[in-house]
């Protein structure tokens, strides 16, 4: 495999201003496209330093992405850098000048005008990335060392340049996600690797993130066919715990086994705060199948909005059976959905009781007939038992659909 790595620029992002989140997203996608990344480095806005690292990463590397930096202000640099380190003049792109020109108008200040212009500069013989949106302009410098791509920092700019760049050069065989949920790391290790124990020229590696784990699988000289075997095999294996090899996440599995069963689908909340339904709003198309969700924090709310008799929130809190199930069946009923998930739970770090410590968290669905409640202990700080409280809510919406789907 082509090594790959990735810079990230921006005094923003080693300070702690700004969350650098271009790295993940383009190393996936360069793993995607057959690279193997195997370094991420993020410089300051200081050319001598971005300069210094582009030389010391094109001598170790078959691709080099650079992001950010490229913008029109005094302290995008990344252009002049690459050029000092590469030893590639700048010249200035008549296309992009013109057409930047027309964009310099709408300035009020010259000096602003100008820079704007400055994005035409591209390096000698560099091959232009036009930007879908904004002003910036990517580029690609390729040689027999390999090639050195500039893209701007914005994550919705940055994006489809990558994409378009990659498509050119798309090296091998992307790998297989065989993702999992409601099992943990080392049974989904164990059991893949007992499997994988037939295969030859299969890497392999196992990434949890909250409540969710991913079996990956990298060609090492097996191919895309016996990738695909393999993957099936373990999904196979590991059964109802297995939500998907073809990349999809768990609430677009969600969406898409809903849309299946025609089966509309309504969310209530309490410790989630929303969370649930930006989950699943998330999926484009949601629409098909989610009516919507009531968030009902305050007990008050559970009541006059959600019908959940007062007597029951006397008599078994707020967090409990009861209260879970009264809440999926008053969100189904009222939003006219064909099936409802309900959550309740205590996600601390205060609230915790002997009997219902952090973590407690009981969730309900409920169809026309009848509902059901689980308890679930889930751990973490606050942050972490939302997090799981959500994909634990989703996995229960995926069994009892993919239930009925059987
Ligand atoms: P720049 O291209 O350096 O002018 O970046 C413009 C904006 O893009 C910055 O202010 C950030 O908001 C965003 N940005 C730059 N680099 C990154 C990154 N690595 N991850 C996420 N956002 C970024
Ligand atoms: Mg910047």
């Amino acid at each position: 495999m082509r090594a790959a790595a990735v810079l990230v620029v921006g005094s923003e992002l080693v300070t702690g201003v700004r969350l650098d989140t271009n790295s993940t997203e383009v190393t996936a996608a360069l793993l995607a496209a057959g690279f193997a990344p195997d370094e991420v480095v993020a410089r300051p806005d200081d050319e001598a330093a971005i300069a210094e690292t582009v030389r010391r990463l094109v001598d170790t590397h078959d691709l080099v992405v650079v992001t950010g930096g490229l913008g029109p202000t005094h302290d995008d640099v990344t252009r002049e850098a690459v050029s000092r380190a590469l030893g590639l003049p700048l010249v200035p792109d008549p296309r992009l000048a013109e057409r930047l020109t027309q964009v310099a108008r709408r300035h009020r200040d010259p000096e602003a005008a100008a820079q704007v212009v400055r994005q035409a500069d591209v390096l000698e013989g560099a091959r232009v990335l036009e930007p879908a949106t904004g002003t910036a302009p990517g580029q690609v410098v390729s040689g027999p060392w390999g090639h050195v791509v500039l893209l701007p920092g914005p994550p919705h700019e940055m994006r489809p340049m990558l994409e378009s760049f990659l498509g050119t050069v798309r090296v091998g065989v992307a790998p297989r996600f065989v993702r999992c949920v409601g099992i943990s790391e080392s049974d989904v290790q164990v059991t893949a690797q007992r499997l994988l124990d037939a295969y030859a020229g299969i890497g392999f590696t196992v990434l949890a993130s909250p409540a969710l784990v991913d079996a990956v699988l990298f060609d090492a000289g097996a191919g895309g066919e016996v990738l695909d075997r393999a993957a099936a095999e373990i999904a196979s294996a590991l059964a109802e715990d297995c939500y998907s090899t073809d990349g999809s996440t768990l609430a677009e599995t969600v969406i898409a086994l809903a849309r299946d069963a025609r089966c509309s689908v309504a969310v209530a909340e309490s410790c989630t705060g929303g969370l649930l339904g930006g989950a699943l709003t998330e999926v484009p198309g949601a629409s098909d199948v989610f009516c919507g969700g009531i968030v009902s924090y305050a007990d008050d709310v559970k009541t006059s909005v959600l019908g959940v008799p007062p007597g029951t929130l006397q008599d078994h809190g707020a967090v409990s059976a009861e209260t879970a199930a009264a809440m999926a069946e008053g969100v189904r009923e009222r939003l006219g959905a064909d099936l409802a998930v309900a959550v309740t739970g205590i996600a601390g770090p205060g609230g915790g009781t002997p009997s219902k410590p952090v973590g407690t968290v009981w969730f309900a669905v409920a169809d026309a007939d009848e509902s059901s409640a689980t308890l679930r202990h889930l751990f973490g700080d606050r942050d972490g038992i939302r997090t799981r409280a959500v994909v634990t809510a989703l996995d229960l919406l995926r069994r009892e659909i993919g239930g009925r789907a059987r």
